[in-house]
């Protein structure tokens, strides 16, 4: 009886882990009470796309992720960029702020 109990607790801090980075709370639920320490563990470590930082490549202009090192697009070669755009998670609460402040 106290297994599942302490499976359960497991399950839920993934489930809100994975639900505060942009995921399923179900999902990571479920993982992280199937595989207690690995699940959660990867719920931790777990990045969403969202969170990643982009920037814009200088050639054609397409926003891709940081870390690329060759736009998926036109192929130019990226050194690190001196500025970086904010991922889409922060872009969207700023949104989010501002119209309110508006509204
Ligand atoms: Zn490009």
């Amino acid at each position: 009886m106290g297994l599942i109990v302490i499976l359960i607790c497991f399950g839920v801090g993934g489930g809100l882990i994975g639900k505060a980075k942009g995921s399923s709370f179900f999902l990571w639920f479920l993982i992280s009470f199937c595989v207690p320490f690995i699940g959660l563990l990867t719920a931790i470590v777990y990045r969403s796309d969202k969170d990643e930082l982009r920037r814009q490549c200088p050639g054609c202009g397409r926003v891709v992720k940081i870390h690329d090192a060759i736009c998926t697009r036109c192929g130019t070669e990226l050194d690190f960029p001196d500025v970086a755009i904010a991922p889409e998670s922060q872009a969207r609460r700023r949104a989010g702020a501002a119209a309110e402040s508006a509204g």
